[in-house]
């Protein structure tokens, strides 16, 4: 099973990075690195790393945050399905989290990102989209390709949004018949 960060994400920032940043800095001069070395280890050294971690911590937070904090809770929010049941649930995503999920309807770690489908019966494009678990993804995985459960057409990974003016992908019944 694969095991990846969910997307979208502002990595953390090291910490630690800007001190180590300043100590591999320079070979040119040796006196000033080694009394800055010297100050590091001493008690106004610890209030610089200190304040170095404290404005590590805060520009990891800031960008984090960039986009305003209802915009960025939103983009964190996600819908999830169910690998053995297709079952859908909401995921807020957190910096840590690992794919799968645990799902609520199995209690294990059965929860996969779907794939989204945004187009109609009737073949036409729609904003809210519908969560599909592709067949792949199933577990145990499912044979042949994978249809939207509700507009019955076909959906393949990283499925692309609905267009206007976009031909819709084929009806199951379509890819069907044309197979027989
Ligand atoms: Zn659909």
């Amino acid at each position: 099973m694969e095991r990846r960060g969910p997307s979208g994400l502002v990595s953390r920032g090291c910490p630690s990075a800007g001190l180590s940043k300043l100590g591999s800095a320079g070979k040119a001069n040796a006196t000033e690195m080694k009394s800055f070395r010297e100050t590091l280890q001493g008690p106004a050294g610890k209030v610089i790393a200190g304040v170095v971690v404290v404005v590590g911590l805060a520009s990891a937070y800031a960008s984090y945050r960039a986009g305003g904090p209802s915009l960025a809770d939103q983009s964190l929010r996600r819908t999830f399905v169910d690998a053995e049941t297709g079952q859908p649930f909401p995921v807020t995503l957190t910096p840590d989290m690992v794919v799968p999920v645990k799902s609520p309807f199995t209690g294990r770690d059965t929860g996969v990102e779907p794939e989204l489908c945004y187009w109609t019966a009737d073949g036409q494009p729609k904003d809210v989209p519908d969560p599909v678990l592709l067949n792949a993804n199933h577990i145990p995985p499912l044979p042949g390709p994978t249809f939207c459960p509700v507009c019955h057409r076909l959906v393949i990974g990283h499925n692309p949004r609905a267009l206007p003016g976009m031909k819709p992908p084929i009806t199951e019944a379509d890819y069907k018949a044309q197979e027989h």
